[in-house]
């Protein structure tokens, strides 16, 4: 079994985007919006943070109460949309549930939209536009498929969730590289048999062992998006623990299966790397 291992590809990323800050000259800069304190939020903002050091770029974390009126956190986005020492927005999601996401996204610059989740960007992705900024998680799957030699040409795609963050836009690219792709969701049918006949299967549903040995088969390739907090071992001192696994049973999967990324290790880390892909792009373009 090959693994994907995308905490190793996060790192060779690293190396060449730094060397490419340090001969642009240039350091780039993100600005990161949190609105409240999540603890989930706090982990992904630190690896977020430790990876723009490691690299060169500037990294601003902006913390805004979490109950912030909408006008407000749209006010301090059009700030840095207008500040030209900022290169890169995001807003850390999930955001307080008063705010409304997608207009609060909206209301980011595209061209500083680094997540590449503005409906301009997004549209991009949909109409094959190479001049939008392609959306982090989705670039990252592909990334990590070119990387290892999967060969998407020709090969029977399956896209398991049907979200604009992650489900359609990463169908859009794996359409783009030429597979012939199946998008599958809550109200799809024997999903078992869907998966079975695929070549490649990303799953992005966030429902922990959705995918099991009976549904996969020898020669697949399987991407693994979800990310769920489960129970984990108890400690010494009978404490439960948490623990991150992905939609797929790792365990039992892969040795049956051709390639897959681990969670964590896999989709998560290559997020972070296509983030700061888009925020040295970006910067570089100006
Ligand atoms: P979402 O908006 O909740 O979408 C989940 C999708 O899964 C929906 O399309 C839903 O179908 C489908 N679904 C639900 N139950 C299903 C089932 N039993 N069989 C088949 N499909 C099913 O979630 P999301 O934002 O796309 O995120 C998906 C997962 O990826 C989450 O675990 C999230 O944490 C993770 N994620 C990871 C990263 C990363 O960097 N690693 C980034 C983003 C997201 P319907 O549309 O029919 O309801």
């Amino acid at each position: 079994m090959i693994l994907l291992d995308g905490k190793k590809l996060n790192g060779e990323i690293a190396d060449g985007l730094k060397k490419k800050i340090e001969e642009s000259g240039i350091r780039p800069t993100l600005a990161i919006i949190q609105v409240g304190n999540v603890e989930e939020s706090n982990a992904y903002i630190r690896h977020k943070k430790s990876y723009g050091e490691r690299i060169g770029a500037n990294v601003v974390h902006i913390v805004l109460a979490s109950d912030i009126p909408e006008t407000e956190l749209i006010n301090k986005i059009n700030e840095l949309n207008n500040d030209s020492g900022v290169n890169g927005i995001i807003v850390q999601l999930p955001i307080s549930k008063h705010l409304d996401k997608n207009k609060v996204i909206e209301s980011v610059s595209p061209m500083k939209d680094v997540d590449g989740l503005h409906s301009i960007n997004a549209g991009k992705v949909f109409s094959d536009d190479l001049t939008g900024v392609t959306p982090a998680t989705p670039k990252g799957v592909i990334s990590l498929l070119k990387h290892y030699g999967i060969k998407i040409e020709g090969k029977r795609a399956l896209v398991i969730g049907k979200s604009m963050l992650v489900g359609k836009p990463v169908a859009m690219l794996l359409l783009r590289e030429g597979a012939t792709v199946t998008i599958a969701h809550s109200k799809t049918e024997n999903l078992k048999d869907v998966v079975k006949e695929s070549d490649i299967v990303v799953v992005a549903v966030g429902k922990a062992g959705l995918i099991t040995k009976e549904m996969v088969r020898e020669g697949q390739v399987i991407v693994d998006v979800g990310t769920n907090s489960v129970e984990g071992e108890k400690t010494l001192e009978e404490i439960p623990t948490r623990k991150l696994v992905g939609d797929v049973a790792f365990d039992e999967v892969k040795d049956i299966v051709y390639a897959i990324s681990p969670v964590p290790g896999g989709a998560g880390p290559m997020t972070v790397a296509s983030l700061f892909e888009n925020l040295v792009e970006v910067s570089l373009k100006k």
